[in-house]
C-alpha cells in the first residue's frame, strides 16, 4: 500500500509526523507537506510561480507551496505512482462547521477527492499539542486508513475527522455544523503609529445542532463527517425556480 501524508501546519509540525508514524505499518508512507505553516489556505493552488521540493530525508518532502499543491507535487511530480489512501493532518485546531472552507488541511483531502482517492482529513481540537491527544488521534488515524484501504469509501465522498482534545467518549457520524466566529479584526498601532488589522483572536463558538460536528466535538465525541464538493442548495431550487431575470441589451 501507498499512503500520501500531507497538512498544512507544516512539514515538520508534531501533528505530521505522529500522523506518519501511525500509519507506517499499513505500507509505505510518503509525506509532501509545506515547508511552513499554511494554515487557513484553503484550497488554494499555485499557478504564477515553479514550486521546489527538497527532500529532507527519504519519503519526507517539504514543498514551498500549498497543501494542494502539495497532493498534485507528490503524485502527479515527486512519487510518480497513485496512492491508495491520501490523509491529511494531523492539524493542530478543529475544523468543523464553516472551518472547512477555509481549511488547508481539509482541502487537500478534498483536493485526493477530486482526484478520485479516497482521502480524509483529521484535525485534533485544541491550541497546542498534547502527546496523550495527539497519540490518541494517530491511533484513531491509524483505524480509519485501516476501514478505508480494507472497505473503500463511498463514491465521492472522503471524510472529515475531528477528536476533541482532553479525554474522549467515543466515535460519532456527524453532519457540517455552524460556526459563529466573533469580532475577527484586531485592529491596533504599529509602532510607527500606523494601523494593522490582524484577523482572528474573536471568540469562536457555534450553533447547538444535534448531530453536527461541532456538538460531537463539544461532546467529546470524535466527529466523522462524509464531505463532497458539490456546493449547490438543492433546497434552494424551488424559490429561485419562478426568477425570471431578462438580458436587456
Ligand atoms: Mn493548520
Amino acid at each position: 500500500m501507498l499512503i500520501l501524508v500531507t497538512n498544512d501546519d507544516g512539514v515538520r509540525s508534531p501533528g505530521i509526523r505522529a500522523l506518519a508514524d501511525a500509519l507506517k505499518g499499513l505500507g509505505r508512507v510518503v509525506v509532501v507537506a509545506p515547508d511552513r505553516n499554511r494554515s487557513a489556505v484553503g484550497h488554494a493552488l499555485t499557478l504564477e510561480r515553479p514550486l521546489r521540493a527538497e527532500e529532507l530525508k527519504p519519503d519526507v518532502y517539504a514543498v514551498d507551496g500549498m497543501p494542494t499543491d502539495c497532493v498534485n507535487l507528490g503524485i502527479h511530480g515527486l512519487i510518480r505512482q497513485t496512492p491508495d489512501l491520501v490523509v491529511s493532518g494531523i492539524n493542530c485546531g478543529s475544523n468543523v462547521g464553516d472551518d472547512i472552507t477555509y481549511s488547508g488541511t481539509v482541502c487537500a483531502a478534498m483536493e485526493a477527492s477530486l482526484m478520485g482517492l479516497p482521502a480524509f482529513a483529521i484535525s485534533l481540537d485544541c491550541t497546542q499539542f498534547n502527546q496523550d491527544d495527539l497519540t490518541l488521534a494517530a491511533g484513531f488515524s491509524r483505524q480509519v486508513a485501516e476501514h478505508v484501504l480494507s472497505k473503500g469509501l463511498p463514491p465521492d465522498t472522503f471524510l472529515n475527522v475531528n477528536v476533541p482534545a482532553g479525554g474522549c467518549r467515543g466515535m460519532q457520524l456527524t453532519r457540517q455544523g455552524k460556526r459563529k466566529y466573533g469580532d475577527l479584526v484586531t485592529t491596533n498601532k504599529d509602532p510607527r503609529g500606523r494601523h494593522y488589522y490582524w484577523i482572528g483572536g474573536g471568540d469562536v463558538g457555534f450553533e447547538s445542532i444535534p448531530g453536527s460536528d461541532c456538538n460531537a466535538l463539544h461532546e467529546k465525541m470524535i466527529s466523522v463527517t462524509p464531505l463532497h464538493t458539490n456546493l449547490t442548495n438543492d433546497d434552494s431550487f424551488a424559490a429561485l425556480q419562478d426568477w425570471a431575470l431578462g438580458v436587456k441589451a
